[in-house]
């Protein structure tokens, strides 16, 4: 009746890789927002668990599934340090077969601590699991591979920070929790059984297509895979300003989804050294930065593979990085076919990055809005400053010399440039509503435009102006 179907392949892996624990139960949970298209897309009944059951289900009180829930062991680069970590307050409650017959892990996410606590309550606060929410939904709206938010129940039981706070869960849908940190975790204990496993599993849930009897040629693909996938993903956060703000290399999964919504922000106003995060001080993980960032973290990925990659340490490290050594550019690709999108291009020609640069430059020197300028383009909306109608007449003739009619173009501008995203001051707004007043309507609200964001109709308009002046720069919190 609840729809669950729920199993836990992940544990056959090694032992050493998860943790069997209980989420530790809450007072009284309440379901705050609860994700009716998700549930149903993954088979799960949303009449029945929009409700108390529900609630108790995803505060971790009551169990959906004889099934025993496990916290996850892995490490990560953190800000370039190696650290172990591990599911720290979150926990798999299983993985849900979707009646398409996709596997998806269900993770509570602020369910007590776990051994990899690390001294911390192993608890979230209310905002930052609707912050989650509302930005994870939205990347999916942006058609951006992300993990996904089901439902955040408040807990009833407060969380202490610097003031105590309200206490909830998030219930996350990835279609793994595998992470670069997680090779990291089996290759620094050395144990090369259990990173085969773990190679082998991570094929299996996401690159079925890869043979597993040529050990080495199956590696290879993993990692050339894995290249594809994060290379795409970040192209994707550049072309819609994202900043995913914390991208250790335990934030950054295997399956090449978006994932941990910490202190992720979306630019307004367009320059490559954008940073929200209050705690990156070096500008590590700066918008302009993410690109090259991936290459680190897919470098560090590498090094694990090694000794799966061939038995002579010298060749399996040229072989990885030859690999390596294609991410830039096939990242380059990818930014460069859909920069040409954004723009209504539809062929190539040799003068079309030195085009898009000189945009982004005007953007730049004139401080304008990152998403607002491309729809000002698609609304014929030209912003008055210097250098704009040079540039403009170029785009223009750039355009009449290919075939597409104008239509077209401006279809596909509109299908490559949102309307709206999440505006850090309306998603500020929208939890400060939430959280101090136990008012969701501007949530909702906001939910609702974030929801089709490449729908240029008028009425979007309230949630696509930029933030008003302010003498103070917009900052984000780890949110811990
Ligand atoms: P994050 O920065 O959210 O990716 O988290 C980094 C690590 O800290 C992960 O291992 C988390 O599980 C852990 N962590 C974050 N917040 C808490 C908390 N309140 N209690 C215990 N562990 C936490
Ligand atoms: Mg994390």
């Amino acid at each position: 009746m609840y729809g669950f179907d729920l199993e836990n392949s992940y544990t056959l892996l090694p032992d050493m890789f998860y943790t069997h624990i209980q989420p530790t139960p809450v007072s009284s949970p309440k379901i705050l927002v609860y994700n009716h298209p998700l549930s149903k897309a993954l088979g799960l009944n949303p009449d029945e668990l929009d409700s108390n059951i529900g609630a108790e289900i995803f505060a971790g009180n009551k169990a959906p599934a004889e099934l025993q829930t496990i916290a996850q062991a892995y490490a990560g680069h953190q800000f370039g340090y190696f650290t172990i970590l591990g599911d720290g307050r979150a926990l798999l409650l299983g993985e849900q077969t979707t009646p398409d017959g996709d596997r998806f892990d269900l993770q509570l996410k602020g369910s007590g601590p776990t051994p990899y606590s690390r001294g911390g309550d192993g608890r979230a606060a209310l905002g930052p699991m609707l912050r989650e929410y509302i930005i994870s939904e939205a990347m999916f709206a942006l058609k951006i591979p992300t993990t996904r938010s089901l439902a955040v129940v408040i807990t009833g039981d407060p969380v202490f920070r610097e003031a105590p706070l309200t206490g909830a869960i998030l219930t996350r849908a990835a279609s793994s929790h595998l992470r670069v940190g997680t090779f990291q975790f089996a290759a620094q204990k050395g144990d090369i059984k259990a990173l085969q496993s773990l190679a082998n599993y991570a094929i299996e849930r996401h690159f079925p297509h890869i043979e597993l009897s040529d050990s080495t040629q199956a590696t290879l693909m993993l990692l050339r895979e894995v290249i594809q996938r994060q290379a795409s993903l970040i192209s994707k956060w550049q072309l819609v300003g994202f900043i995913h703000g914390v991208m250790n290399t335990d934030n950054m999964t295997i399956s090449g989804e978006t994932i941990d919504y910490g202190p992720c922000a979306f630019m307004d106003t367009y320059h490559p050294q954008t940073l929200f995060s209050s705690i990156d001080r070096q500008g590590r993980y700066a918008y302009g930065n993410q690109p090259s960032i991936g290459g680190w973290n897919l470098s560090r990925f590498a090094e694990t593979l090694v000794p799966l990659l061939h038995e002579e340490q010298p060749v399996a490290i040229e072989m990885a990085q030859e690999e390596l050594n294609k991410y830039i550019g096939i990242y380059h690709q990818y930014w460069l076919q859909g920069m040409k999108s954004k723009l209504g291009l539809f062929n190539q020609e040799p003068e079309d990055e030195a085009l898009i640069k000189e945009l982004l430059q005007l953007m730049e020197d004139h401080k304008l809005d990152f998403t607002n300028t491309f729809v000002d383009l698609i609304k014929k909306t030209w912003p008055e400053v210097d250098g704009f109608h040079d540039w403009r007449q170029q785009w223009q003739q750039r355009i009449q010399r290919q075939q597409q009619p104008m239509e077209e173009v401006l279809s596909l501008m509109k299908q490559s440039n949102p309307a709206v995203i999440p505006r850090n001051h309306q998603v500020e707004a929208a939890l400060e509503s939430a959280v101090s007043q136990n008012n969701l309507t501007p949530l909702h609200a906001l939910m609702k435009a974030l929801a089709t964001p490449y729908d240029h109709s008028s009425d979007k308009e309230p949630y696509t102006a930029p933030p008003p002046p302010s003498n103070v720069p917009y900052r984000t919190y780890c949110g811990t």
